[in-house]
């Protein structure tokens, strides 16, 4: 049984009408059945829009120290029970040569909010991968100065990520403490200034979090026009303050997801490794819910088990090849492409022809 105010959001939607803050609370409160006809558009604005490719990002988690305190994630300074490490430039850019030759078309580089990596260092990092792999490269190492991301774009950086995370100020602030959402947004438009593709996301299940935050965070990054949005579930990690709060349900990511793709048909939009590590099937629900691509884990298997964000942690014990190959039958599961191009914004492919 559909609502009658479910049925109109959805028929706008299929229209590609601008979706109201209404719509987007009526989507996100789909029922059983009104899931199953959500998924469905979303589904088919994804092919309209993006076609049937799944865009693979190889992530090298290339450091796991951070200097901030964020309550939900196992790299908080304060966590003693995680082993530190750093990868040295030499080790990094052979996995980024492992992942180029496994078929990687882009590279995320992300890392905790860690300054031993300074601007310099980094840029020389990607300099010397641009000019030796024929790679996108995005970069998601947090929050830096406008200096800082102006030095790494002219390094050849083409992307970065930084989520939002939950655009309800007061939540943000209690949970990220020393930094502000003001702070995040200016950040975002600091990077779109400087020619980055940009990423934003949240996670869906934060305690304090209710259906409203959740379509406040599809208008604001609708708002700012990102091109990629990171959309996966909170997951409680008993090394944070947040060990004991319930995590976000697969059901209400793929919601989220879904309602994301008819809000923003254009954006590219990641079948999340916390979606896959909630629920086995959660890569191939996710694909078919709007999502046109996947992060395999690029990063060398000793670090793995040092780089735990959340508990049950998709793919710890991998090899890269592994990962790949993981991923790879996930989109084969979804009846998908593993695409050979770089999965560029729209925008950027649009920029390079006029
Ligand atoms: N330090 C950078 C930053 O915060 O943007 C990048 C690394 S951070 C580990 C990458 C992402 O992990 C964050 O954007 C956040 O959404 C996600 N994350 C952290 N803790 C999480 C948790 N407990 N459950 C799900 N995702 C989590
Ligand atoms: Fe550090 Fe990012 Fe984790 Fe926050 S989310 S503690 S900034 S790694």
């Amino acid at each position: 049984m559909l609502r009658s105010e479910f049925s109109e959001a959805l028929e706008r939607a299929g229209k590609s009408e601008n979706l109201s803050r209404k719509d987007l609370i009526t989507l996100l409160g789909a029922g059983k059945d009104e899931s199953e006809a959500l998924f469905k558009l979303a589904d088919q604005i994804r092919f309209k829009y993006m076609g049937n490719d799944v865009h693979f990002r190889g992530i090298i988690e290339f450091s796991n120290y951070c200097t901030r305190n964020c309550f939900y994630c196992g790299l908080r300074k304060d966590n003693q029970d995680l082993a530190r490490y750093r990868m040295k430039e030499e080790e990094i850019i052979t996995c980024a040569r492992e992942a180029a030759r496994l078929g990687c078309r882009t590279i995320v580089l992300q890392s905790g909010e860690d300054s031993f990596y300074t601007a310099e260092r980094l840029a020389g990092i990607v300099f010397n991968l641009k000019k030796e792999l024929n790679l996108a490269i995005t970069l998601s190492l947090g929050e830096r100065s406008k200096k800082d991301y102006a030095l790494l774009k002219e390094a050849g950086a083409d992307r970065y990520l930084l989520k939002q995370e939950t655009c309800a100020a007061g939540l943000f602030a209690d949970l990220r403490p020393g930094t502000f959402l003001e702070g995040r947004i200016i950040r975002l438009k600091w990077l779109r200034e400087l020619g980055y593709q940009v990423g934003s996301g949240n996670m869906v299940g934060l305690p304090g979090q209710t259906m409203e935050t959740l379509a406040d965070d599809i208008i604001l990054m609708r708002e700012l026009e990102v091109e990629m949005a990171g959309i996966g579930p909170f997951i409680p990690n008993k090394q944070t303050p947040l060990g004991n709060a319930p995590g976000g349900t697969l059901a209400m990511t793929l919601k989220t997801l879904a309602v994301a793709r008819l809000a923003l048909p254009c954006v590219h939009l990641p079948a999340t490794t916390s979606a896959a590590s909630i629920h086995p099937g959660g890569r191939v629900k996710a694909l078919k819910c709007g999502a046109n691509v996947v992060m395999p884990n690029m990063t060398p298997q000793a670090y793995r088990e040092s780089y735990i964000i959340y508990p049950g942690k998709l793919g710890v014990t991998d090899t890269p090849a592994q990962s790949y190959s993981r991923a790879v039958k996930a989109v084969k599961d979804a009846g998908r492409n593993v695409s050979e191009g770089y999965g560029h914004s729209l925008r950027y492919n649009i920029s390079k022809i006029f």
